[in-house]
C-alpha cells in the first residue's frame, strides 16, 4: 500500500445523526489534500476518526500502516505518527514555549532534556520562531501561538499532519503567517489533510480537493476544480461558503 491515508467506505454515526455516509479517499505518500465543505458536513469528524479520536461505525482506515479500525491499533504509536493541530491551540499557559515543545519528545519519545531542546530549537526555526523560545504562551499572538502549536507537533516527527480550521480564529493579517508554515511544510513533503475554508490557499497547496458535503465526498479533483465546479452543491458553496 503506496497511500499514507486511506479510508473506504467509513460510516460514523453520533446517535440518530448520520455523520459520515461511506467516505473513500486516498492519500499518497507527500501530498496535500484540502477537504472543504459546509460547516456539518463531517470534515472535523472525518480527520478525528483518522487519528482515532472519533471511532468508525464500519469501514476501514489505514494511516501509516495503522489499521485504525482494528480492535489491536496501538495508540500511542499511531500518534507518534500523526499530529493534528485545531483551531484553538491549547498551550500550557504556565510553561514556556520550549516547554511546551519538549515536553512530549521527552515524555512519548523518552528524549533528553538536550536532545529535545535541540528538536525544540529546530521546529521553532521551521516555523519562523526561533527567537521564541522562552516566551510564555500569552505573550505571542495567535498566529504566533497557533505557530508554537504546529511546532509542538513537528516535534514528534510525524508522518503525517492533520490541520482542522487552523486558521479560523486568527484575525486575516494573522492568517497568512500561518498558511505560509503550512506551505513551507507543503513543499518540504509533508503529507498534509487541511480542513480549511481557505479557499485560494487550498487551491495553491492542496493537491487533491475533496468537497464534502452531507457527509460524503462530493467532488474530487486538483485545485483547478475551484475555478470549474461540476456539482450545483460545490458551485452553491463556492458562491455563499459555510
Ligand atoms: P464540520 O467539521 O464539517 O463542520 P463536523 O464533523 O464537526 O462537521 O460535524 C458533523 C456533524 O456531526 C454535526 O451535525 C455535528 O453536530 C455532529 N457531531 C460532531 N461531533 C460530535 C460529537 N462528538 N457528538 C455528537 N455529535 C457530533
Ligand atoms: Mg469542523
Amino acid at each position: 500500500m503506496n497511500a499514507v491515508v486511506e479510508l473506504r467506505d467509513v460510516h460514523k454515526s453520533f446517535g440518530s445523526n448520520v455523520v459520515l455516509k461511506g467516505v473513500s479517499f486516498s492519500i499518497p505518500k507527500g501530498q496535500v489534500v484540502a477537504i472543504i465543505g459546509r460547516s456539518g458536513s463531517g470534515k472535523s469528524t472525518a480527520l478525528r476518526c483518522m487519528n482515532h479520536l472519533e471511532v468508525i461505525d464500519s469501514g476501514t482506515i489505514h494511516v501509516c500502516g495503522h489499521a485504525i479500525h482494528s480492535p489491536d491499533i496501538d495508540l500511542r504509536r499511531l500518534r507518534m505518527d500523526v499530529g493534528i493541530v485545531f483551531q484553538s491551540y491549547n498551550l500550557f499557559p504556565h510553561l514556556t514555549v520550549e516547554e511546551n515543545i519538549t515536553l512530549a519528545p521527552m515524555a512519548v519519545k523518552k528524549k533528553s532534556a538536550a536532545q529535545a531542546r535541540e528538536i525544540a530549537e529546530r521546529t521553532l526555526r521551521q516555523v519562523g520562531l526561533a527567537d521564541k523560545a522562552k516566551a510564555y504562551p500569552e505573550q505571542l499572538s495567535g498566529g504566533q501561538q497557533q505557530r508554537v502549536a504546529i511546532a509542538r507537533s513537528l516535534a514528534m516527527e510525524p508522518q503525517v499532519m492533520l490541520f482542522d480550521e487552523v486558521t479560523s480564529a486568527l484575525d486575516p493579517q494573522l492568517t497568512g503567517e500561518v498558511l505560509r508554515v503550512i506551505e513551507t511544510l507543503a513543499a518540504d513533503g509533508m503529507t498534509m489533510v487541511l480542513v480549511t475554508h481557505e479557499m485560494e490557499f487550498a487551491a495553491r497547496v492542496a493537491d487533491t480537493i475533496i468537497f464534502m458535503h452531507h457527509g460524503k465526498v462530493w467532488e474530487t479533483g486538483p485545485g483547478t476544480m475551484l475555478r470549474d465546479p461540476q456539482t450545483p452543491e460545490l458551485r452553491e458553496f463556492l458562491a455563499h461558503g459555510l
